[in-house]
């Protein structure tokens, strides 16, 4: 049972097959991959990965290694997916890679040639992706290294390239000319690599359109129900749902401070609810300015997050102590915390603590 003073995070692991079905009804004809990287965005690797594989998922990616491991143990022997690890092929990192059979996404020409070398000193070509770069300036192989390594057979001949990917900087603004601009890059990159598949689309992307899809789709967010364009997106189910007792309801006067510091002050004679749950719980601290909550049936405002609670504009409505109030969830959507909050779902989810007691629905 929960302890009564304690926040709940609930995975909603039905509403997460929901969306992966509803991903993979968009980009039908492409697989459609997982993205589960720093632990699943913050609700379990494992039970993510678990979950997706029955529903018919086959390729997973990870960024840093130990999550591909955790990855690889979660799904264990009975489930072969193909896990793909982002950082590609760190130095010294190959034999847990190879122990955990990952496959690396190289993403740096220092990383091909280390690949080439390993694959040379085992006498056999080294299974692997590729990360090339068309415009968003962070991570994978300039199109002049790519189009280098294309037309050097000797390292060809030591690298079985299943998959070729590059990420949208611009996704979630679909009208963003870089959008088109990548795709051009990236179809030229393709042709270069006949023989690999593609993978261009993130979330967002998938909504881009079927020519963004190529052979497979790669969604993290919109899976744990963040929108494809940075806001609710009805077609998406809530996954996680981040509950806190009501501790207490006191009297606010007018023109009172609350919390840290006497800046914010309630302007009329409210009542103030003090939720059990704070910024280590993982509600984001910048949310106390513009965030709200569920309770009595009505969306409030957030008068102030500290560590352990959370101070809400209670108003009138009717919410009693010793009951819950949703600080994340379908009232309190993932996008409208994270733009309260001046970040994106992504660093919303990632921040949920373990702190929270978690349940696992599904
Ligand atoms: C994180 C990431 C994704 C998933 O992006 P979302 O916006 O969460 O869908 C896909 N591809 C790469 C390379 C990534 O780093």
């Amino acid at each position: 049972m929960a302890h009564p003073a304690a926040a709940r995070l609930t995975i909603d692991l039905d509403a997460l097959a929901r969306n992966y079905a509803l991903l993979a009804r968009t980009a039908v004809g492409a697989e459609t991959a997982a993205v589960v990287k720093s632990d699943g965005y913050g609700l379990g690797a494992s039970e993510v990965a678990r979950r997706l594989w029955a529903e018919g998922c086959r390729s997973f990616f990870t960024a840093r290694l130990a999550g591909g491991e955790a990855v690889r143990r979660a799904l264990g022997p009975d489930r072969p997916a193909v896990i793909f690890l982002l950082d590609g092929l760190a130095p010294g990192h190959w034999e847990r890679l190879s122990a955990a059979r990952l496959t690396p996404v190289l993403c740096t020409f220092p990383q091909v040639e280390a690949a080439c070398a390993l694959a040379a000193a085992q006498g056999r070509p080294l299974a692997v992706a590729l990360h090339v770069d068309t415009g968003m300036n962070r991570q994978g192989l300039a199109p002049e290294e790519a189009e280098l390594l294309a037309n050097s057979r000797e390292r060809l001949a030591w690298l079985d390239i299943g998959l070729l990917i590059s990420h949208l900087g611009s996704a979630d603004e679909p009208d963003d000319a870089r959008n088109a601009r990548q795709l051009a890059a990236f179809r030229k990159v393709r042709a270069q690599f006949p023989e690999a598949r593609a993978s261009l689309a993130n979330s967002s992307g998938i909504f881009l359109g079927p020519d963004y899809h190529f052979d497979m789709v790669r969604p993290g967010v919109s899976l744990y129900g963040g929108g494809p364009e940075a806001r609710p997106d009805p077609r998406l189910s809530p996954v996680a749902i981040l509950e806190a007792p009501v501790l207490d309801i006191r009297r606010v006067d007018a023109g009172e401070p609350v919390g840290y510091g006497s800046r914010r002050r309630v302007e009329g004679a409210t009542r103030a609810a003090i939720l059990g749950a704070g910024y280590a719980d993982g509600v984001i601290r910048a949310a106390g300015h513009g965030g709200r909550a569920f309770l009595g049936g009505r969306l409030r405002p957030l008068l102030a997050v500290t560590m352990d609670l959370t101070i809400v504009d209670l108003g009138d409505a009717p919410a009693e102590t010793g009951g819950m109030a949703e600080l994340l969830g379908p009232n309190v959507t993932l996008d409208d915390l994270a733009s309260a909050a001046g970040t994106v779902a992504h660093e919303v989810l990632v921040r949920l603590s373990r702190r929270a007691e978690r349940v696992y629905l599904g």
